[in-house]
């Protein structure tokens, strides 16, 4: 797609948020872009020249759409990217990428710990159905990672904080590694968020986020974006996976997480503060077995997180309760304030546990594998969050 300029560049992504992909409607002079729900556009009176395939012209919504479009220019520039892809949901991006760069025999290197969907492409389909060779490796193992990679790896993916344990890997030693073997790095950087974290300024080549999380906000829309300065690339999987294959974003949904992600950067400086007062409270409340936080000195990754992520440590405290599974879900359903449901980096705070029969428990390390819980923290007092997580402690007698 042709690359429009972002003529807020030089701003703080506070602005860019504000004003990069908005702009008068055209028609009316309204203020805000509007939401366009129609699958065609009209075609120029040539049809010699249009290209079905492409995305560049506005023709048929999945080969792309308005709203899409501001989106992507909104994601691009919160991530300082050359360019943004923006799709159905997270899970749509992360296969749209993998889809794309993989054929079979070639060789992935994925995270012991990460999101479940990617466990899934990589330990079951992608080696099954299409003959890719999959590697699972403890990404903060930077020997393990070195081992794992031969001349057929073609991707090294990994998530930072990862998705359940809050785990930290250090994307500049492994961008280095992969780089040295000639493979590709992708991260995908959904909790950490653009406000916290660059991947691409670090050295990855693709970068992934779930925009249906922190940049949207208010867990009202599902979408996923791709980020890169490889714009043949980029192309490419414009062709491969969204053109021809068809994991387009709706426009009303894109037109949503455009509103949404217009205050995500003081959202997350909120959510960035509150997280780091409530792991601080977790660490020294009684039966709190442990805290996953990476802006806790207490985590082994405090230093590469202190490195990487610059201004602030997200919005995901993943911890442990002294009890069984029962009691923990006894606990979660005593909560007030805080919601008793699956998702992360919503307005209101989420939680979610991981019981001890989860079939990935065995890949968390070792004081993971009783009462873990995963908190999202939201945008509500934070006094007011600690004092709801303390009498549900409280009424399952901890
Ligand atoms: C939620 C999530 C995804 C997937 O996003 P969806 O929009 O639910 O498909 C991918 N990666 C991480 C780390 C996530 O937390």
């Amino acid at each position: 797609m042709a690359k429009k300029e972002n003529k807020f560049k030089d701003y703080d992504i506070t602005t860019q948020a504000i004003h990069t992909g908005n702009d008068y409607d055209a028609e009316t002079g309204a203020v805000r872009r509007p939401l366009h729900m129609a699958n065609s556009y009209k075609l120029p009176d040539d049809l010699s020249q249009v290209n079905y395939s492409s995305t560049d012209l506005l023709m048929y919504a999945r080969n792309g759409n308005a709203n899409q479009h501001w989106l992507e220019q909104k994601v691009a520039a919160l991530y300082g990217a050359e360019d943004a892809i923006v799709l159905a949901s997270g899970v749509a991006a992360l296969h749209a990428l993998f889809w794309t760069l993989l054929q079979s025999g070639d060789r992935v290197v994925y995270p012991k710990v990460s999101y479940m969907a990617v466990y899934r492409m990589f330990h079951e389909l992608f080696n099954r159905k299409f003959g890719v060779e999959t590697v699972m490796v403890d990404m903060t193992d930077l020997e393990a990672v070195k081992k794992a990679i031969t001349p057929r790896t073609k991707l090294v993916h990994i998530e930072t904080p990862d998705n359940p344990t809050v785990g930290v890997t250090d994307i500049a030693a492994v961008a280095e590694i992969a780089h040295k073997n000639g493979a590709i790095l992708s991260v995908d950087n959904t909790f950490a968020s653009p406000l916290n974290q660059r991947p691409l300024a670090l050295g990855a080549d693709f970068v992934v986020d779930a925009l249906t999380k922190f940049i949207n906000g208010h867990g009202d829309a599902q979408g996923g974006a791709i980020l890169s300065n490889d714009l043949e690339t980029m192309d490419r999987i414009r062709y491969e996976a969204q053109v021809n294959v068809g994991s387009v974003i709706s426009p009303f949904n894109a037109w949503q997480i455009f509103r949404g992600s217009v205050t995500f950067p003081l959202r997350m400086q909120r959510i960035n503060e509150s997280s780091l007062k409530i792991a601080q409270w977790l660490e020294q409340r009684k039966n709190v077995t442990f805290v996953s936080y990476p802006g806790l000195p207490s985590n082994p990754g405090y230093q590469t997180a202190k490195k990487q992520m610059t201004n602030g440590f997200g919005g995901v405290i993943s911890f442990g309760v002294n009890t069984d599974d029962k009691s923990v879900e006894s606990f979660c359903a005593a909560l007030k304030v805080v919601t008793f449901a699956v998702s992360l980096g919503h307005d209101e705070s989420l939680i979610f546990p991981q019981p001890s029969y989860d079939e990935r428990i065995h890949l968390y390390p070792e004081t993971f594998r009783n009462g873990f819980i995963r908190f999202s923290v939201g945008l509500e007092d934070p006094d007011d969050i600690i004092r709801d997580i303390d009498q549900a402690l409280h009424s399952i007698g901890l």
